[in-house]
C-alpha cells in the first residue's frame, strides 16, 4: 500500500525544483535530535540543519521566550532601529560570550545569512587596507554569493557562477599535500617572493575544520602559524566560524583552542538558536570604519532572532556544556573508529573535531551508500567533501547521550550491511 507522505514527495518531485532528494520522506514534527515524518516514523538527526539546529529542534527553552515574546506584541522586525530583543541579545553576547574570552569585537548585522557575514567581512578587510586580494584555501566553502563564492574552492560551486571569479587566491590548507609538507611555510615564502606573482591580500579568510569541503580539521600550531604569518604582513585574518561556530567542535568560538585572536570573525546558522535566520561579523573596533549605509540589508534586524540567540547563549554560563561536548565527541571517535576496525579491507580515515566528524572514504560511492543505508534505518546524515566521499556525523550538540548512542549504533549497522 502505498504511503500518503511518498505520494507527497513524488508531487513535489515533479513540481518543484527545490526538493530533497537524498531524504525521500516528508517530516512534519521534531524534537532536540530526533524528527518523525507523515507516517509516523521517527529518526535520529544528524544532519543539525547543517549546523542551525546546534540546540535541536525546538528547543523547549527558547521555544518558550519566543512565545513568550509574541504573545507581548514583542517587535519582531526593525532594521536598524533599537530595541529591547535587540539591546538585551547584544549585552549578553558580550557579557557572556566576548568579556570571558577576553575578546573585544564590534558586534555588526550583516544581514541573514552566512554569506552576507563573508560578504562583509571581505568588503571591510578591502577597505581597511586598500588591497583587493583575498587569500583562501582549497576546499574552502564560504558562501554562494559572488564575492563569498570567489573564495570558495569547489569547481562545481564555482562554474554555477556563469562569470569569472576573481581576487582569490587559493593556498594549500593544512594537510593537503600530507603531513609531511608545512603549507603554512609554503604560503609565506609565496607571499615574501616578489617572483610568486602571489601580491599581499586584504585578508586571508579560513575554517578551522572545513564543514563542506570534507571535515578536514587545521591543527592549532598551522593556525598559530598563519596568524604569525598575516600579523607580520598587515594582513587581515578572518575566520568564517558560521559553521564551526557557536560550539560545533567543542568551544564557542572553534578557533578558542589554537589561542588565535581573529581580525574579523564570521557567525551565522546556529547563533540564531532556533534554526532563525541570522548572521553576525565580529570586527575588531580599530577596524570598524563603514560609513552608515556601506552594508545593509532589509532582515538584518529580525528580532525573534535576537530573542532565540539570547536565550542560547545559556548554554554556555553552563560549565558542563562545553565537558558534555567533549563526551560526546568522544563516542563518536571511538565508534567511528571501532566501524573502521571491524572493516579492515575498507580504505578510510576519520576526520573533523568536536561533534562534526565523518569517515572519509577512497572510494567516495562508499560515503552516499552508507548515508543511505543509515537514511532506510532512520538515520539522518549527509555527505561532504569534493567527491562526496565523506560521510560526516553532526547531531544538535544538545542530543541526549543514548539517542547518540543509539544513532552511532545503527550507522555501524548499516556500514555492515552495506559491506556485506
Ligand atoms: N561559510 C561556511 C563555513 C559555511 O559552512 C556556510 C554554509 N554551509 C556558509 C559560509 C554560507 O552560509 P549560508 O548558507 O547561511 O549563506
Amino acid at each position: 500500500q502505498e504511503q500518503p507522505s511518498m505520494q507527497v514527495f513524488e508531487q513535489l518531485e515533479s513540481e518543484v525544483r527545490s526538493y530533497c532528494r537524498s531524504f525521500t520522506t516528508v517530516f512534519h514534527k521534531a524534537q532536540n535530535a530526533r524528527l518523525w515524518d507523515t507516517n509516523g516514523k521517527e529518526y535520529i538527526d544528524f544532519f543539525a540543519g547543517a549546523g542551525a539546529l546546534n540546540y535541536g529542534h525546538n528547543n523547549s527553552g527558547i521555544k518558550q521566550k519566543l512565545i513568550d515574546y509574541l504573545l507581548e506584541d514583542g517587535v519582531t522586525h526593525s532594521l536598524d532601529m533599537a530595541t529591547q530583543a535587540k539591546e538585551t541579545f547584544l549585552s549578553r553576547f558580550q557579557n557572556l560570550i566576548l568579556k570571558p574570552r577576553g575578546l573585544d569585537y564590534k558586534i555588526m548585522f550583516p544581514g541573514p545569512t552566512g554569506t552576507n557575514s563573508v560578504e562583509s567581512a571581505m568588503k571591510i578587510a578591502r577597505k581597511v587596507t586598500g588591497r583587493t586580494e583575498i587569500i583562501s584555501f582549497t576546499n574552502a566553502f564560504h558562501g554562494m554569493s559572488l564575492g563569498s563564492l570567489s573564495a570558495t574552492g569547489n569547481q562545481f560551486k564555482r562554474k554555477g557562477a556563469g562569470v569569472y571569479l576573481p581576487y582569490a587566491t587559493f593556498m594549500p590548507y593544512d594537510g593537503y599535500f600530507g603531513q609531511s609538507v608545512n603549507t603554512a611555510a609554503y604560503m609565506e615564502k609565496l607571499l615574501d617572493d616578489p617572483g610568486s606573482g602571489v601580491e599581499i591580500p586584504a585578508a586571508v579568510i579560513l575554517e578551522t575544520v572545513q564543514g563542506e569541503g570534507g571535515l578536514n580539521a587545521a591543527s592549532d600550531e598551522w593556525l598559530r602559524e598563519i596568524e604569525r604569518i598575516c600579523r607580520e604582513r598587515d594582513i587581515m585574518l578572518i575566520v568564517d566560524d558560521v559553521q564551526m561556530g557557536c560550539g560545533r567542535t567543542g568551544t564557542f568560538f572553534s578557533f578558542e583552542d589554537a589561542g588565535i585572536n581573529p581580525d574579523i570573525v564570521c557567525l551565522s546558522k546556529s547563533i540564531g538558536g532556533f534554526g532563525l535566520p541570522m548572521a553576525l561579523t565580529l570586527i575588531k573596533p580599530e577596524y570598524d570604519i563603514w560609513n552608515p549605509g556601506e552594508h545593509n540589508g532589509t532582515f538584518r534586524g529580525n528580532n525573534l532572532g535576537f530573542v532565540a540567540a539570547s536565550e542560547a547563549l545559556d548554554y554556555w554560563v553552563d560549565s558542563d556544556f562545553e565537558p558534555q561536548i567533549a563526551r560526546k565527541a568522544n563516542m563518536i571517535r571511538r565508534s567511528l573508529e571501532q566501524m573502521l576496525l571491524v572493516h579492515p579491507g575498507v580504505d578510510a580515515e576519520i576526520r573533523g573535531k568536536g561533534l562534526i566528524q565523518g569517515i572519509a572514504f577512497a572510494e567516495p560511492e562508499l560515503a552516499s551508500e552508507l548515508c543511505t543505508e543509515a537514511f532506510k534505518r532512520g538515520i539522518i546524515m549527509e555527505t561532504s567533501g569534493p567527491r562526496d566521499e565523506v560521510a560526516k556525523l553532526m547531531p544538535p550538540l544538545t542530543i541526549e547521550q543514548e539517542l547518540l548512542e543509539r544513532g552511532l549504533r545503527v550507522v555501524r549497522e548499516a556500514m555492515n550491511e552495506m559491506m556485506e
